[in-house]
């Protein structure tokens, strides 16, 4: 094991090893929703967004987890990678961000909001906003993506009281 398992936020104790690395695939396995094709996230409907606008889309995902708020930012329109967006939506992107982390960090209790993008699930960009809670110095640092599927899940009227604050500031703010 790497001294990983020394650090504060490990989230796991007990005899673990490191699982042997595999050869590489020939290619990267498919994404879902490559090209657009039978793409969940371009067929969605707007129900269940927090915020909307004319090119971007602000939803949390399903149901409570652990962290107190978890929101994905997605385009309207089907774009893979970031350095695929127009460079008009880019700059929107750009102040997006800075508005959802500031609407996220009015929730009480949050300490900092991870902006975080991977793209290996489905190919249709999307950037998670992972409210971190503050005082919990193990769910510090990139493990708080972990921590969030070992924590109990947030009870759910805190839950619907927490994106209900997002949706707020994010209708009374630019
Ligand atoms: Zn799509």
């Amino acid at each position: 094991m790497p001294p990983v398992e020394e650090w504060a936020t490990f989230p796991f104790d007990g005899d673990m090893r490191p699982r042997a690395l595999r050869p590489p695939l020939a290619v990267d396995p498919p994404r879902a929703g490559t090209g657009g094709v039978d793409c969940d996230s371009c067929a969605a409907p707007d129900d269940g967004c927090i915020w909307t606008s004319e090119r971007w889309r602000l939803r949390p995902v399903d149901g409570p987890h652990g962290l107190p708020v978890i929101l994905l930012l997605l385009p309207r329109a089907h774009y893979g990678e970031p350095g695929d967006l127009p460079d008009e939506m880019a700059r929107e992107l750009g102040l997006l961000l800075g508005r959802i982390d500031r609407a996220v960090r009015a929730v009480p209790h949050v300490g900092r909001v991870h902006v975080c993008r991977w793209g290996d699930g489905g190919e249709h960009l999307h950037w998670w906003f992972m409210a971190r809670p503050a005082r919990l110095d193990q769910l510090l640092g990139s493990f708080a993506a972990i921590w969030d599927d070992i924590l109990p899940p947030t009870p759910s009227e805190i839950w619907d009281e927490n994106l209900a604050i997002v949706a707020s500031e994010l209708s009374s703010t630019n």
